[in-house]
């Protein structure tokens, strides 16, 4: 965790736990509630400073009065000015998508504790930058302005918008809020990934309006696909219209209407590349979809599944788990010899850690009766980075498997 500089000798004070404190040594970036033994008198949102149960300081920290992550963690070491050490942090953020993110003008560019900005994210599509706020210290006019300010300046947006999700302002106790335009007029664009098109609304649609987390493992699907395809849970088409160019047909399969409709526009704007193959888009919901079709004998050469998140907590994780082996077990009988499985966790699902998720595909093999080779593991794009010692952050799984048999 970057450098240390003066404390204010202003800072509220939270007192936390030894359990707190250790979970801190471990690298972690969050303490939970339960391990605050006093907070008195600390405004929400603030910038505090963190001492262990013996008063021994610890760093500095952002505090929220009503989440259940009471504390996180901004440095081990002490923070003077706060703007300051923001601009710093936004900045590197930028950067670092400057050098690691290709073929794509599409990119989240902040990606909350990831990058040290805990309860922020930004995403870029194209010539709008989408903003979202999720704890108490980050919904400061002048975070809000600070970030209009280097994004116009590094990004060059026609817009930035901010984007709402009502259940997270309620759980931080923040004023409702609706999602509207900061900065500029243009509602909607087209951005591009991996030379595929996408029509953008920033007001609109799930997240910020796409899944930019599997941006690579799109690309990294196409060389094995093949023949017939299935793309469940497809959203805006990410994975079909990846596939398509490759496939002889391709079906795409969401419960969302309004989803779908943007995945027909998206086909139509790529006809090119599409050279005239129609993707066939199917409102239902998967898993009576999947059971029918399996039962009915359906065949496929690729499939792709990437369902909403089972897991929300720990304790979701056994139910999550035969979810995900009854979904990957119909696939796996659907699938050709030869035919290739691209199969996902998402986000909030990390609860289901690699290995049960590799375990759960071993045993569906085995009900099966299919001979897997795991041809790739892969994670979210690096555009969502992961810090080592906060799991939370590793939150997608994707992984490529062919069918032996
Ligand atoms: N593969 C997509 C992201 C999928 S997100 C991409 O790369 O962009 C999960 C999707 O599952 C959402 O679009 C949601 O509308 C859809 N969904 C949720 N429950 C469903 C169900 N029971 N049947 C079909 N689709 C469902």
């Amino acid at each position: 965790m970057p450098a240390r500089t003066a404390v204010p000798s202003s800072s509220p004070v939270v007192r936390i736990s030894r359990r707190g404190a250790d979970r801190l040594a471990q690298g972690h970036a969050w303490v939970y509630r339960s391990d605050v033994l006093s907070a008195d008198n600390v405004p929400p949102g603030s910038l505090v400073a963190i001492v262990d149960h013996r008063g021994k300081k610890l760093g500095t920290a952002l505090y929220s009065s009503a989440s259940q992550i009471a504390i996180r963690l901004l440095s081990h070491g002490t923070v003077a000015d706060f703007p300051t050490l923001f601009r710093d942090r936004v900045a590197q953020a930028i950067s670092y998508r400057q050098r690691i993110v290709r073929d794509s003008d599409a990119y989240r560019v902040i990606s909350s504790e990831a990058d040290f900005l805990p309860g922020l994210i930004v995403d870029r599509y194209n010539d709008i930058v989408s903003l979202q706020i999720l704890t108490q210290a980050m919904d400061t006019e002048i975070v809000r302005a600070t970030l209009i300010s280097m994004l116009t300046q590094s990004l060059h947006p026609a817009s930035i918008v901010e984007r709402v999700d009502p259940r997270v302002r309620e759980l931080e106790q923040l004023p409702p809020l609706t999602s509207s335009l900061l900065q500029g007029d243009k509602t909607s664009t087209i951005f591009t990934m991996n030379g595929v098109q996408f029509h953008h609304d920033a007001l609109a649609g799930q997240k910020t309006g796409a899944f930019l987390d599997q941006r690579e493992n799109y690309a990294a699907a196409v060389p094995y696909a093949d023949g017939e395809a299935l793309d469940v849970f497809c959203y805006h088409g990410g994975f079909a219209l990846h596939l398509a160019p490759r496939c002889s047909h391709v079906t795409g399969v969401d419960s969302s209407r309004p989803a779908l409709e943007v995945a027909d526009r998206n086909a139509t704007l790529n006809r090119t590349q599409l050279n005239g193959k129609e993707i066939e888009w199917m409102e239902a919901n998967a898993f009576d979809l999947l059971r029918d079709y399996a039962t009915s004998g359906r065949a496929y050469d690729t499939i792709v599944l990437d369902p909403p998140p089972f897991a929300k907590s720990k304790r979701d994780l056994d139910a999550a788990l035969r979810g995900y082996k009854e979904l990957n077990l119909r696939a796996l009988k659907m699938l050709r010899p030869g035919g290739v499985l691209v199969t996902c966790s998402c986000s909030c699902s990390y609860h289901v850690g690699q290995a049960d998720f590799l375990e759960m595909l071993a045993s569906a093999a085995i009900d099966a009766h299919r001979t897997l080779r795991l041809v790739e593991i892969r994670g979210q794009a690096q555009d969502h980075p992961i810090l080592l010692n906060v799991p939370e952050t590793a939150y997608l799984k994707c992984f490529i498997l062919d069918v032996n048999n």
